[in-house]
């Protein structure tokens, strides 16, 4: 596997030929990371990954600070995933070089003011900023993102039309420890206690898909929150259904399509997301 830290080196250790995918990250990678490189290999890509904590879209600089890092291990990691390229770009390269353009900064509206957006204010702007100018340093042909973050992943896919840019973007499912709770490089600050109760978020998502047809959307709403207050150390943030395309609530009070549920919460000091579709 190649390595590369600057936009002249990433751009001569490109490939001529042949198709790239692409799969950004912030490092701290776990199987949910290498996933995306596994299908990438797998579909006979040139696979580039980028690992860069990225600091536009942290809106809270502890956070920021208190985010894992590990990028020997990480490189190690994608290395075995027979990951072709790894770009480790420098903060003062990438927002010191004209990149911090207004072209780079978008306005997704609804979409980036609800749920994650509505906690974090500004986040996703931050998220689709730095994949913007990763795309076009990359110029892949295909860009791999998890579901796991999936107010995010429809943020790109809305970022890649208004842009107009020339890539396919592939959502990829979420995987999950043997338990439920989706993998995150988040976990690794888990506490005891907090690892132990955070299946719990999973565990209200599937209760929502098993009883929504039954039960209906206020009910559940209601079946969550109690849930989640039966813990010890997990605090809901929020929980809703909504339209995936849309991100509006569903308002239908038994309904049969399109439906997507959302839940963050934190364990402890660590803020964890989840979602999953429900019909
Ligand atoms: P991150 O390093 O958290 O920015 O994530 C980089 C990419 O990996 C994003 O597209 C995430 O949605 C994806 N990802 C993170 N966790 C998972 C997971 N558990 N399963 C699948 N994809 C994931």
């Amino acid at each position: 596997m190649k390595r590369v830290e600057t936009l002249t080196d990433l751009e001569l250790a490109l490939p001529i030929d042949g198709q790239i995918g692409f799969i950004p990250t912030m490092g701290a990678l776990h199987d949910g990371h290498l996933s995306l490189v596994a299908k990438a290999k797998k579909e006979k890509m040139f696979a580039v990954a980028s690992i860069f904590v990225n600091p536009t879209q942290f809106n809270d600089p502890k956070d920021f600070q208190k985010y894992p890092r590990d990028t020997e291990a990480d490189i190690a990691k994608l290395n075995s995933a027979g990951c072709d390229l790894v770009f480790l770009p420098h903060e003062d390269e990438i927002y010191n070089e004209g990149l911090t353009a207004d072209k780079y900064l978008h306005d997704f509206g609804f979409l980036e003011s609800r749920l994650e957006g509505a906690f974090r204010p500004d986040h996703f702007k931050g998220v689709a900023q730095i994949v913007h100018i990763l795309l076009e340093a990359v110029a892949p042909d295909y860009a791999f993102f998890g579901e796991k973050d999936f107010q995010q992943l429809q943020v790109i896919r809305a970022l890649v039309k208004k842009a107009s840019l020339n890539v396919e973007v592939i959502g990829m499912p979420t995987i999950r420890e043997p338990d439920g709770l989706a993998m995150s490089s988040r976990n690794r600050r888990l506490s005891d206690d907090a690892r132990a109760e955070s299946p719990a978020l999973y565990q209200c998502l599937s209760h929502a898909k098993t009883h929504l047809s039954n039960k209906g959307i206020e009910a559940i709403k209601t079946e969550v929150k109690n849930m989640i207050e039966a813990t010890d150390t997990l605090r809901l943030e929020y929980f809703d259904m909504v339209d995936p395309d849309t991100f509006e609530s569903v308002t239908d009070s038994h309904p049969k399509h399109n439906v997507r549920a959302l839940i963050a919460a934190y364990a402890g000091d660590v803020r964890l997301i989840d979602n999953l579709k429900l019909a």
